[in-house]
C-alpha cells in the first residue's frame, strides 16, 4: 500500500489505518481492491489471530485511491485522471486549489472540480455511482403473495408498516437537510458534487418506498395516521430537525459558533440519523428477508443500507476536513456537545425500537436491538475520535454485516435477476468463521 493511500489528506482516517493495515496482513485483496473479512470462496480461514468482534467490514474497506496524476509542463499543469487528460493553466490551477475550502472558500460558477483537492469525496462519489440501483424493476410478486396470505403474523406486518411509514418521512428529512443545510453551505466543487449524488440517492430511496406502497396496495393515509400517534417517531424527527430552520436561512459561517452549528447538523444528519437511527429498523426488515419473507422489500433495503454506508462515510469525511481547516470548531465543549447530542439520539432510538418491537420477535431479542443501537452509535463516535457511550463491544448481528458486505460486491445491473432466486439464502455466520 502506498503512503498516499493512508495519508489523512486523502481522507483516510489515520486512527483507522492500523486496523486496515492489520487486515491487509491477514486477508487477501479482492480484484476490486476491497478486503475480505470473511474468507474468500475456496480459501481456508487462517487460525491464530482473530479479528475483534467489533471490527466492522465497513472499516475494512480499502480506500480505492482515485487515479490522479499531476505533472507540470511549461506554463500548464497536466492532470491524468480516470483515464482522461486535462490541461490547466498553472497559475489559475494554483489559485483555484488555494481557494478550495469546505466552507467559506472561493465561489465560482465555473467547473472547478479540478484540480482535485478532496480526493476521498471523489472516490466516494465513484463508489456511489457504482452502486446505482433502480427500485421499480425489483420484482414484488412474491412479496405481494406473502402480504396477502397469512404467512406474516401481526408483529411482522407491523414492522413492514413501520419501515414504510418511518422511512417515508426520514428519507425526505435527510434529502432536504443535505440539500439546504449541507450542500448549500459547502464551497468546494467536488464536495458539492458528492453531496448532490447523495441527494439523488435519497430520492431513489423515496422512490423505493413508493414502489413498496404501490405494489402492496398499502393505504398510505392509514399508515401515516398510525404514525402520528407514535411519540417516539415524532420525537426522533423533531430532535434532528430542530436546528435546521436557522441553518437554512444562510448564517455567517465565518463565526465559530455558527461553524459549530453547521458541524453539529452534519454530525446529526449523517452520524446520528443515518448512522445510528436507521439501523435497527433496517435489521428488523432484513431479518424478515433472511427468513425468506418479503424478499423484494429486503432487497431494496439492502441496497439502501449499502447507500447509507457511503452517506455516513461522506459525512464523516466532510466533517473531518472541516475540522482540519477550522480547528476553532473542535473545542472540548463542542466535542462534549456532540457526544450529548448522540446520547439523546440513542435514547430516542431505543424508545423507538421498543415501540417497533414490544416483545422479542422476528427471531431476535429486544436486547439485541438495543445493543445494536449502542454498538452503531459507538462506532460513529469512535470514528471521529469521540468517546464511546456504552460497554457493548460486540456486534449482535454479525449476519447483517455479511449481508451488507455481500451486496457491496455485487453490481445491480449484472445480478438483479439471479438475486431474486438467491435472496433469503444468506446463511447465519458462525462467529468461528471469522479469523
Ligand atoms: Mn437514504
Ligand atoms: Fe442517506
Amino acid at each position: 500500500m502506498s503512503e498516499a493511500t493512508l495519508s489523512p489528506k486523502r481522507g483516510w482516517d489515520s486512527e483507522r489505518a492500523p486496523v486496515l493495515l492489520t487486515c491487509r496482513l491477514l486477508f487477501p485483496k479482492s480484484e476490486s481492491g476491497r478486503l475480505f473479512c470473511f474468507p474468500a470462496p475456496g480459501m481456508k480461514p487462517r487460525r491464530g489471530r482473530r479479528l475483534k468482534e467489533n471490527t466492522m467490514i465497513e472499516l475494512l474497506e480499502a480506500p480505492t485511491v482515485v487515479d490522479f496524476v499531476e505533472k507540470e509542463e511549461g506554463r500548464h499543469v497536466v492532470y491524468t485522471f480516470q483515464g482522461r487528460t486535462f490541461r490547466l493553466d498553472k497559475e489559475k490551477a494554483r489559485a483555484r486549489i488555494a481557494g478550495k475550502r469546505v466552507i467559506n472558500g472561493l465561489k465560482s460558477a465555473e467547473l472547478n472540480v479540478l484540480p482535485l483537492k478532496y480526493h476521498e469525496a471523489y472516490r466516494i462519489y465513484k463508489q456511489m455511482k457504482a452502486n446505482h440501483w433502480e427500485p421499480d424493476v425489483i420484482d414484488m410478486t412474491k412479496d405481494c403473495a406473502t402480504w396477502n396470505s397469512n404467512k406474516l403474523n401481526a408483529r411482522e406486518r407491523w414492522i413492514i408498516e413501520m419501515g414504510v411509514g418511518y422511512f417515508s418521512a426520514a428519507e425526505g428529512i435527510v434529502g432536504d437537510s443535505v440539500l439546504h443545510v449541507i450542500e448549500d453551505n459547502l464551497t468546494a466543487a467536488e464536495l458539492k458534487h458528492a453531496s448532490l449524488r447523495q441527494i439523488a440517492e435519497e430520492s431513489i430511496h423515496m422512490d423505493s418506498l413508493l414502489h413498496i406502497i404501490g405494489s402492496l396496495n398499502i393505504d398510505l393515509d392509514e399508515v401515516t395516521a398510525k404514525f402520528q400517534d407514535i411519540p417516539s417517531i415524532q420525537k426522533k424527527n423533531a430532535y434532528i430537525t430542530r436546528h435546521m430552520p436557522e441553518l437554512k436561512m444562510g448564517i455567517d459561517l465565518t463565526q465559530t459558533a455558527n461553524k459549530q452549528k453547521f458541524a453539529k447538523a452534519l454530525f446529526g444528519i449523517t452520524q446520528v440519523m443515518e448512522g445510528t437511527q436507521f439501523y435497527a429498523l433496517f435489521a428488523m426488515i432484513l431479518s424478515l428477508h433472511r427468513q425468506n419473507k418479503m424478499t423484494g422489500i429486503g432487497q431494496m433495503f439492502q441496497y439502501t443500507l449499502r447507500d447509507e454506508s457511503n452517506h455516513i462515510a461522506l459525512g464523516r469525511y466532510i466533517l473531518t476536513q472541516l475540522i482540519e481547516e477550522n480547528p476553532d470548531i473542535w473545542t472540548p465543549e463542542f466535542r462534549s456537545e456532540l457526544v450529548e447530542f448522540m446520547r439523546e439520539g440513542i435514547e430516542l432510538e431505543k424508545e423507538f425500537v421498543l415501540d417497533c418491537l414490544p416483545e422479542d420477535s422476528v427471531g431476535m431479542t429486544q436486547k439485541d436491538f438495543l445493543d445494536y443501537v449502542d454498538y452503531n452509535a459507538d462506532r460513529r463516535l469512535e470514528s471521529l475520535g469521540l468517546p464511546r457511550l456504552s460497554t457493548v463491544k460486540a456486534n449482535p448481528f454479525l449476519w447483517l454485516d455479511e449481508v451488507i458486505f455481500l451486496k457491496k460486491e455485487k453490481n445491480f445491473f449484472e445480478t438483479r435477476v439471479t438475486e431474486y432466486q438467491t435472496s433469503g439464502s444468506v446463511k447465519n455466520t458462525n462467529e468461528d468463521d471469522l479469523i
